[in-house]
């Protein structure tokens, strides 16, 4: 008996040693005040979107920030600090993506890492041909599957401050998260049943190819061609304009519009 003991501690010790900064991020909350009345006026002030919000959502995306808050860290990097006002502002346009999901903050995500302004992603680039680019490559946001965030500041404040522009740095990076919430992004997030799950894969595919197609002949149009490059991009990218663009979205790719309305369980026509 004192044997079995003794091999069930030596083995949680051992997944406590692998594993257990993991899960300390993972469920540890930190107490988060609510924002102050100071933090508020300077939110509204940078992201106009806030105020536009009704009241309920208003009040359910403050409970939602201080949930992300409480356990989500924040680092700087390349000599940046990292401010209340930068915390605020990136989890406030995060959170967006959940005000109409029953789920909790991106219980996968642990760290949200950001530059002053773009980064160089110093990984080799594996380019058509079989050709490796090693002068790395410069990037505003990055979404990595270990739950790390990686944004430029400079992006998340020029995303809150035009609301309706179509481009959301930290919407794009947020929903690469909920894609990747199974496993990898896919750019099929996990839907509650599998005809919802058939639906969306009839809906975006044929989108996705009609996209990739006018892309390829030079066409722009409402959704960034930077979407054509895979699925998982589209999916990201076409998030981007259904929470800045809503009624564009709508009159120009309805069913897409209607799929991400009951994904994300908002109607965000109301918000222009
Ligand atoms: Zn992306």
């Amino acid at each position: 008996m004192a044997i079995v003991t003794l091999v069930v501690l030596a083995l949680l010790l051992i997944a406590w040693w692998l594993y257990g900064e993991q899960l300390k991020k993972r469920f540890y909350r930190r107490r988060e005040k609510p924002l102050s009345e100071t933090d508020r006026r300077q939110l509204a002030t940078d992201m106009p979107l806030y105020l536009r919000l009704p009241a309920a959502q208003r009040q359910k995306l403050d409970g939602l920030m201080q949930a992300f808050l409480s356990r989500i860290d924040f680092i700087g990097c390349d000599g940046l600090t990292v401010t209340a006002r930068m915390r605020h502002l990136v989890a406030a346009q995060a959170c967006l993506l959940l005000l109409g999901r029953d789920e909790p903050a991106y219980p996968t995500v642990h760290s949200v890492y950001l530059f002053e302004g773009d980064f160089i992603n110093k990984m080799p680039q594996h380019l058509p041909g079989g050709i490796v680019d090693m002068q790395g490559k410069h990037l505003a946001g990055e979404s990595w599957g270990d739950g790390r965030v990686i944004l430029s500041w400079q992006g998340c404040l020029r995303s809150a401050e035009h609301p309706f522009d179509g481009q959301n740095l930290v919407v794009h990076e947020f929903a690469h998260q909920l894609d990747q919430a199974k496993g990898f992004a896919t750019g099929a997030p996990l839907q509650r049943s599998i005809p919802e799950a058939q639906q969306w894969q009839q809906v975006f595919s044929h989108a996705f190819r009609r996209h990739c197609e006018a892309t390829f002949h030079g066409h722009r149009g409402l959704i960034d061609p930077y979407g054509a490059t895979n699925p998982a991009e589209f999916f990201a990218v076409v998030s981007e304009v259904f929470f800045e663009q809503g009624q564009a979205l709508y009159e120009h790719e309805p069913d897409m519009y209607q799929a991400l309305e009951h994904f994300y369980g908002l109607n965000t026509r109301l918000w222009h």
